[in-house]
């Protein structure tokens, strides 16, 4: 280093840290240095990262994880100056301030925690303010697959915002803004607990009527666990039950799904009995029940929306002459089939959501128990080949994202 140089950093005063930060070798930093608390550029800054250090461990002390990276908000003073010393005497110096903290402060972090540094998929990201005095942890989401049952009809699937507080949290909606009593609260609460985690968002793999049941295996779902203090919980899905619902086959991704899969539905829609169907001929039923045999339907969505192809497999009658028993249909079908419209047709020839052909257009006066419309018996997943960014754009798809993913 030129003596230019070296007299015109003598001159200014700085700590050790901050002259091996210019280029001084640590003997030399040593022998020339001020206190870092006399230190005219960082002013003890770099004496204190050891306290910082003690405070991030202590706040990480909560959180569950193997891999962590470390973020630093410099004081912007403190930055300007050096950048001005080194513009002044010329000198570009071995690193920046802020690289030098998050140095430290990673490798203190990785001593006292035995965890390991990871600048491309850390388990926790951790910002820390110096200014401020602030520690912020953002834990990597966890995505899981899991099937849910339910039990109890009058479930919807889906959470809508507070009618009371619109959104903001009230006593009405358990401070969350949404309604309660919903598969997506329900589950939401099971997962926060297990995982002590912030939110969830999810990806749904088909949807049913809120009066409808989900028996069987369950329908599958993706789940994004958004802040997670657990990352390794013991999966006991005994723990996974409330009343009515109930989650199963639950498994930890390695990343969020890149496609969503398609997938089939076995349900049985519940018919109002009535002499019209009641006189069904036996002849007239088997011939209906041709025609829907590995036939294709044309459903469309919404009134824009262009019309698509989906396969039934089948359609069978149940009960037609059992008077005792409830009046069944039972069907089985490519997901995304309104199972309403494929029985009962759409109510107006402008309806936007419509399924052509359906049963009410070969059997007179069909028409769906409306407290208890159909139950899923199964649902079985064919493959990949839905992906569910692109599914945004499209105004009703077969799968919906629940929120926005980041
Ligand atoms: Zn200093
Ligand atoms: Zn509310």
């Amino acid at each position: 280093m030129q003596s230019a140089v070296v007299s015109g950093l003598l001159k200014k005063k700085l700590c050790e840290s901050c002259l091996i930060r210019q280029g001084f070798s640590k003997d030399t930093s040593r022998r020339l240095s001020v206190k870092s608390e006399e230190c005219s550029l960082c002013e003890g800054l770099m004496a204190r990262l050891e306290s910082y250090s003690d405070a991030l461990v202590n706040r990480l002390s909560e959180y569950e994880f193997d891999s962590f990276l470390v973020g630093a908000r410099l004081p912007p003073d403190i930055v300007d100056r050096e950048d001005e010393l080194r513009a002044e005497l010329k000198i570009r110096g071995k690193e920046t301030l802020k690289a030098q903290v998050t140095r430290y402060l990673s490798n203190a972090l990785s001593k006292r925690t035995g965890k390991r540094l990871d600048y491309k998929l850390p388990d926790i990201t951790v910002l820390f303010s110096v200014s401020e005095g602030s520690i912020e942890v953002q834990p990597r989401p966890i995505w899981l697959s899991a099937r849910y049952l339910k039990t109890e009809r009058g479930i919807p699937q889906r959470s809508t915002i507070c009618s009371v507080c619109r959104g903001v949290g009230c006593a009405n909606c358990n401070f969350e803004g949404k309604t309660p009593h919903s598969i997506q609260a329900i589950i939401t609460r099971l997962l926060k607990n297990m995982y002590r985690a912030e939110d969830c968002n999810f990806i749904w793999i088909g949807s049913e009527d809120e009066k409808s049941l989900v028996l069987g295996n369950g329908r599958p779902f993706y789940v994004e666990v958004v802040g997670p203090k657990l990352r390794h919980p013991v999966i006991d899905e005994g723990n996974l039950v409330s009343q009515s619902i109930k989650i199963t086959e639950v498994k930890t991704l390695r990343s969020r799904p890149r496609s969503v899969p398609s997938f089939r539905i076995k349900c049985r829609v519940f018919l109002v009995r009535n002499d019209d169907i009641q006189k069904l001929p036996q002849s007239k039923r088997e011939e209906i029940e041709s025609i829907f045999r590995n036939s294709f339907v044309s459903v469309r969505l919404s009134r824009k929306q262009r019309v698509v192809a989906k396969k039934v497999i089948y359609v069978k009658f149940l009960n037609l002459e059992n008077n005792q028993e409830p009046l069944l249909l039972e069907i089985c079908c490519d997901g995304g089939i309104p199972i309403k419209k494929l029985v009962a047709g759409g109510e107006k020839d402008d309806e936007p959501i419509a399924v052509t052909p359906n049963l009410s257009q070969y059997v007179k006066g069909v028409s769906i128990d409306p407290e208890r419309p159909f139950d899923v018996l199964e649902v079985s997943l064919l493959g990949a080949t839905t992906n569910p960014t692109s599914q945004r754009s499209e105004s009703k798809p077969d799968f919906e994202l629940e929120v926005p993913l980041k």
